[in-house]
This record gives C-alpha cells, structure tokens and sequence, in this order.
C-alpha cells in the first residue's frame, strides 16, 4: 500500500478499508510513515470525518497499539469516567473514592492539562510525592488494595494515541469527532473496564461549543464503546463557566478536600453526583438513580470518601500530611481580589478567560516542556446568578510574578458579564446520552 494514495482517497471524501487504516496506524506507530504523511491524513479526516465503522476500526487499532491492561483478576465491576476537559474540572478526585466505597473498582488512566484545560495528574502532583507514572502492576495493585486508582498513560497504552496526540497539537487537527472519539476511546478500553460514563463538555471553556457539537460527539464515543462490547453512557454538561470556585493545581486539591469533608460548591458536586450514580448504575450496584443517590451521599457523610482519597493518594507515594493540613500544599507569594465593576447579578463568567488567566499566572503549560507552577490560579469564584454590590470580590487571584498577575487580572476583568435582573442558572446536565 502506498500512504499518499490513502490519504489522496479520504482527501476525497471516501470511507477507508480496515486494511488501509491498519496499514497507516500502524506505519505511524512504527515509524514508517513519517509525522508529514500523519499530519496530512489526520487533516484529511479532520476535513472530511469519518463513518461510524471507520472510526470504530481507528480506535480498534491504535488500542492495539500497546498493552490492554488485563484486570480479570479484580473481580468487582470496573468502571471509569473520563471528562473530554474544562476549566476547574476536579470531579474525578472527588468521584473515585466516592464509587469506590460503593464496591466498584475504578482504575483511572488520566492527562494532564491540554491549553487552557487542566489536567487531573497535574492537580494531583500538588500534593509532594504523589506518582502519576505506575506501571502496569502497581496500577493493578492499588486498584486491588484500595478500588481506586488514578494514573498517567504509560509508554505502553495506546502508543498510537500518544504520537498523534502530540502531532494533532501543533497541525490544528484537534477538535474532529473521528480523532477525538479514537483517541480517548483507544485509552479508555486499553484500561480493561467494563462499563464507561462520559462527561461531554459544551461551551466557551470546552472543545465542543454548542449543544450540538457536544451530543454528536457524544454519540460517536458511546457506540464505539458498545460496539467494543462495554456499557456506556455520556452526560453533556455546561462548561460555559468553570466547575466549582477555584481553579489551579493547588487550589483544586483544596477545593477537592473540602468537598470530601462535606462543604461542597453546588454545581461541582451537582456534576460529581451525576456522573457517579451513572456509574453505580451502569455497575448494577443500585437499583435507581435515587438509591444511588443515597449511597453516594454516605460516603461523603461518613467520612469514608475522604478517607479513600488519602489512601489512594498513600497508596501512590503522596505525602498525605499536606491532605491533613491542606495550609501546607504550594501558596502563592501574591493574592489579589478582583471586585466587581459594577452591582447587579453575574449573568456570565467566562470559562474561557478564566482558563487563559491560570495559564497566563503559570498554571497550565504553553509548550508541552513548560513547568507547572502548582500555586497559582483563581479562588473564591463568583458564579453565574449571583447578586453582587458593586467593588464586592469576585475572585481572588493567586500569582508568583507580579507581571503574570497584571495580565491575568485583564484577562478576568473580561471574564464576567451582569444583568439587572435576576438571572436563571442554565441546567448543568443538558442531555443524557445511552
Ligand atoms: N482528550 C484526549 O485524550 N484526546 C483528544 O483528542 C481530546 C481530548
């Protein structure tokens, strides 16, 4: 097979063979088709999509690309969620050990930030020690010893994603529902699960903008899964605003804590109860979604969620002493409110601008060898629908540098929008999908 005349043909617009994705994959991965004929192809797929089948082959194929974890040793229902990212996206943290006192297994492959999107390994290296980079064995260990585990994507799990991961990054060939189905579902099935529940973001902090970009996603990542044999179920949720009042590393593991400890945001937690009783379900260890509902809330009001956490966290080498006094986590040197410009109520804040402020302050990474600075980011973020007087804080930035504060604080001051009015809360779950 020739690889210009494969690309030539979905250049077209025609459906490619199992054959000639197999060959090109796997050329890629092997090093035999070069990053200028991949990049050419996944510009070509970006263009002209893919079908259904095609992109059920494409995922096939770059799972196969590296190890499938077998877990057929952990005999409880293995579950995971995966989130397509946003901004203040700390739901993993606080749902893993919630599931996994409910007798659910939850081995949890995860990244790190992508743009403007953080990343839960990066929240997670906040807390001194803690290791993302397991191997296939200590992943299944913690698992075992604990039901939740949650960890970096190893050198030898869907190598194909990696590569052309890193490639799509810098050829603009991101946000196509073919690659970004194949790409989380090749990790996602890699992992051995049975069943997966999806967040599917929508608005200006998310890939997909609109509703309707959101669910056709969605609905392409959910029959692959099936077709791949698994249980799975999507929720399309509002990412037009960031999720709960704090966002950076740091910050986050902050929030996360107080959310185990039962002082939960309300729309974090409202997301977070979502998708765990999805998984409780897809699990069949409830018979409703209200009996979900109620065991999941024991965890949190037992103390045994928190409790999970920080064995979890023991178990994968963090120093769980900064858990117990979170005061000892990374601070910023400089901390700054933001007040609003004006009384009335917030009718908008911008996810998008307070992605790019945490960036801006050292949060997340503008190239891929940038390192994180843990400190940094928002807190004690006002949210849409609030009153407020005018000069009352909206936020508080946490910064290291003087210079990266000042331009994160033009960043926010365009960040939010008011109203005279009383403004109505979009619903946070806008479809279930499976
Ligand atoms: N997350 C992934 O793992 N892959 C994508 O393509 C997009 C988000």
């Amino acid at each position: 097979m020739i690889p210009q005349w494969i690309i030539e043909r979905k250049r077209d617009g025609h459906a490619l063979s199992e054959e000639e994705i197999r060959f090109f994959i796997n050329g890629f991965t092997l090093g035999d088709i070069p990053d200028y004929q991949m990049a050419a192809m996944a510009m070509a797929i970006y263009l002209k999509g893919m079908n259904p089948a095609e992109i059920a082959i494409l995922t096939d194929v770059m799972m196969r690309s590296g190890d499938v974890i077998d877990t057929s040793a952990i005999t409880k229902p293995k579950v995971d969620k995966h989130s397509t990212g946003g901004i203040g996206d700390k739901v993993s943290l606080i749902l893993a050990p919630m599931v996994a006192c409910c007798g659910i297994a939850v081995p949890m492959v995860s990244g790190r930030g992508l743009g403007i999107t953080g990343g839960t390994l990066d929240k997670l290296e906040a807390v001194e020690g803690y290791r993302c980079d397991l191997s296939t064995e200590e992943f299944l260990r913690v698992v075992d010893a604990c039901g939740c585990c949650i960890t970096g994507q190893t050198g030898k799990l869907a190598p194909a994603d990696k590569k052309l991961y890193a490639l799509r990054d810098v050829t603009a060939t991101v946000p196509s529902i073919a690659l970004i189905t194949a790409s989380i579902m090749c990790k996602k099935m890699a992992e051995g699960i049975d069943s997966l529940v999806l967040d599917v973001k929508w608005g200006a902090g998310a890939f997909m903008k609109t509703v309707a970009d959101a669910r056709i996603l969605a609905n392409s990542m959910v029959s692959v899964g099936r077709e791949m044999g698994k249980g799975v179920s999507a929720l399309i949720t509002d990412m037009n605003q960031p999720l709960g009042r704090c966002a950076g590393n740091a910050l986050e593991i902050r929030e996360t804590l107080q959310c185990l400890c039962g002082e939960p945001c309300a729309d974090l937690m409202e997301v977070t109860m979502a998708l765990a009783e999805r998984m409780l379900l897809l699990a069949k260890k409830a018979p409703d979604a209200s009996a979900a509902r109620s065991m999941l809330q024991a965890t949190l009001d037992s103390g045994q969620a928190l409790a999970k956490f920080k064995e979890m966290m023991a178990l994968q080498g963090a120093d769980v002493a900064m858990l117990d006094e979170p005061d000892r986590l990374p601070t910023a040197v400089l901390q700054n409110d933001f007040n609003a410009l004006r009384g009335g109520y917030i009718s908008g804040v911008s996810a998008d601008h307070i992605g790019r402020a945490c960036l801006t302050m050292g949060a997340g990474r503008k190239r891929t060898d940038d390192t994180i600075d843990f400190a940094v980011g928002i807190s004690d973020l006002a949210k849409i629908g609030d009153a407020v007087e005018p000069g009352q804080r909206l936020l508080t930035l946490h910064a290291n540098d003087a210079f990266k504060l000042e331009d994160a604080e033009r960043l926010v001051a365009q960040a939010f929008t008011y109203a005279d009015e009383p403004v109505a809360r979009t619903p946070l779950v806008a479809e279930q999908i499976g």
